[in-house]
């Protein structure tokens, strides 16, 4: 059965990969700031629960970062750091189940231009916006 991939590891692979897409190479957002966002400032298109076409900018609709497996956990790919990388939302949907037969591109390598830059997706404003305590705060506070 497919298990949820831990919090901590999500943003493991996130900083790992410097919260760049390893497929199309762009900057991905940290999804739990923008809902923040959205709840201090309603009405811009910062967050939809379901990413609703027209709810939501597409800028933030599309890159927000998942975690996808390298080889699908469906065509038995494992579930393991060595398999997961990080993926913007549309890159997620258009490759999640494909295999590279299927024209699933390989992962490129990492982007050390973000990582030298410290882009962060956001992730740092959640801790400074959020007032309280969750899974994800604890995560940051490393408590
Ligand atoms: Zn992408």
């Amino acid at each position: 059965m497919r298990k949820n991939i831990p919090k901590s590891l999500q943003l493991k692979i996130w900083a790992r990969d410097g919260w760049s897409c390893r497929y199309c190479g762009e900057a991905v957002f940290f999804a739990p700031t923008l809902k923040l966002l959205n709840e201090l400032s309603p009405g811009h298109g910062y967050y939809h629960p379901n990413g609703k076409t027209g709810s939501m900018l597409p800028l933030f609709q599309m890159r927000w970062a998942s975690v996808d497996h390298v080889t699908p956990f469906s065509k038995g790919g494992e579930d393991n750091e060595q398999n997961y990388v990080t993926a913007c939302w549309g890159c997620n949907l258009k490759y999640r189940e494909r295999t590279h037969e299927q024209g699933k591109p390989s992962p490129i390598e990492i982007n050390m231009n973000a990582k030298k830059l410290g882009w962060d997706g956001l992730s740092s404003i959640y801790l400074k916006l959020s007032k309280k305590r969750d899974a994800w705060t604890a995560l940051f506070n490393n408590d």
